[in-house]
């Protein structure tokens, strides 16, 4: 994809250099004329001046400009992803999810646990240890409903002890082996977009949340759905979120406008009459509060539909993006209003090239 038409425009990016916006890392970084190194926007280093700045989107570029990475921030070890260092570690975590890892088993694969347990920090919010047990209660929670028996799952997922497998349970879940059994734990998982990494949530009831994930909201994040769906939240993958993040690569490859996804929409009985409708406007076309408000019946709610659209949960597949004030004007988005602009320009000019008369 070409990078210049995947950074937010220059004004918002230089603002996110001094205000030290952690929110913009993974979307761009920048590089110092006058010191010849490139940086996160998050980079704690004393902001440049303006004049001396150039953005880039990938280290790639920036190192291909002659700039060379900033020992402080380390852009090149950043990636909304799993970075390459660490695939081979997480390979051999999905392949073999029991296993007890050492830090000397680290230091055996070439890994500095130090690094390792840093990333876990900063991607999941949560240490290597704290990840290892969750996906260990993930294949427990499956192996339950699969209908194995209390003291097998206990063992086969690594546990030593029943009463060891019972309390992290609780503490994770907050159930009891018993009362998991009938309820599915929603899969947390990451992907990149050229607007950033997003957060994707779901079972197979469906995709319960596509936000774009902020760092900084990722716990709370993690609360919205946890209280709005009352079933345990565990990192993992699932199907539905690796065909959300197939969609979404699409959409923005503009190969798709429109998403055929089993989404959750579960809310009041308003919320969920405001996000069907927003359902149902055309991918390149806006519409207004009040054309929503007439639409519904509800000519006087333009204000509480404002606030409906803020508290969509399916980011660009349920297209609050596309909803603007009535003279025009963009208007909030909870994922920042230079996202929304991007959306919509994106749409509009995926239409003129499939439609050129
Ligand atoms: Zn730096």
């Amino acid at each position: 994809m070409n990078a210049t038409t995947t950074l937010p425009d220059t004004e918002t990016m230089y603002q996110a250099i001094v205000n030290r916006d952690a929110e913009m890392e993974g979307l761009f970084l920048f590089a110092v004329k006058t010191t010849g190194i490139f940086c996160r926007p998050g980079c704690r280093s004393k902001p440049p001046k303006r004049e001396n700045v150039e953005f880039f989107a990938t280290a790639d570029e920036a190192s291909q400009a002659g700039y060379r990475a900033c020992k402080r921030c380390r852009p090149l070890e950043f990636s909304g992803s799993v970075p390459a260092w660490l695939t081979k570690l997480v390979d051999a975590l999905e392949a073999e999810p029991t296993r007890r890892w050492t830090d000397a088993d680290l230091v055996e694969m070439g890994l500095s646990p130090i690094r390792v347990r840093r990333w876990f920090q900063e991607h999941y919010q949560m240490t290597f240890h704290a990840y290892l047990r969750t996906r260990r209660i993930g294949l427990a929670v499956n192996m339950l409903h699969a209908g194995q028996d209390v003291t097998s799952v206990a063992l086969d997922s690594g546990f030593e002890s029943l009463s060891g497998f019972r309390d992290s349970l609780r503490k994770w879940t907050g159930e009891t082996p018993t009362s998991i059994r009938s309820g599915e734990p929603i899969l947390v998982d990451r992907f990149l977009t050229p607007l950033g990494p997003m957060l994707a949530a779901g079972n197979d009831a469906g995709l319960c949340l596509l936000e774009f994930a902020d760092r900084k909201m990722l716990p709370k994040q993690f609360q919205r759905i946890s209280r709005q769906f009352a079933e345990p939240i565990l990192p993992g993958t699932h199907p539905v979120l690796a065909l959300a993040a197939q969609q979404i690569a699409e959409y923005f490859d503009r190969t798709r406008t429109e998403f055929t996804l089993p989404l959750r929409l579960d809310g009041t009985s308003f919320q969920e009459a405001v996000w069907n409708r927003l359902l149902q406007i055309p991918y390149g076309q806006t519409r207004s509060y009040g054309e929503l408000a007439m639409q519904l019946g509800k000519p006087t709610a333009s204000r509480a539909i404002g606030r409906t659209n803020g508290d969509n949960r399916l980011a660009i597949v349920v297209p609050c993006h596309r909803v603007v004030r009535s003279d025009g004007h963009l208007c909030g988005y909870a994922g920042g209003l230079w996202r929304k602009k991007w959306l919509l320009e994106h749409e509009r000019k995926a239409k003129q090239t499939v439609l050129p008369l």
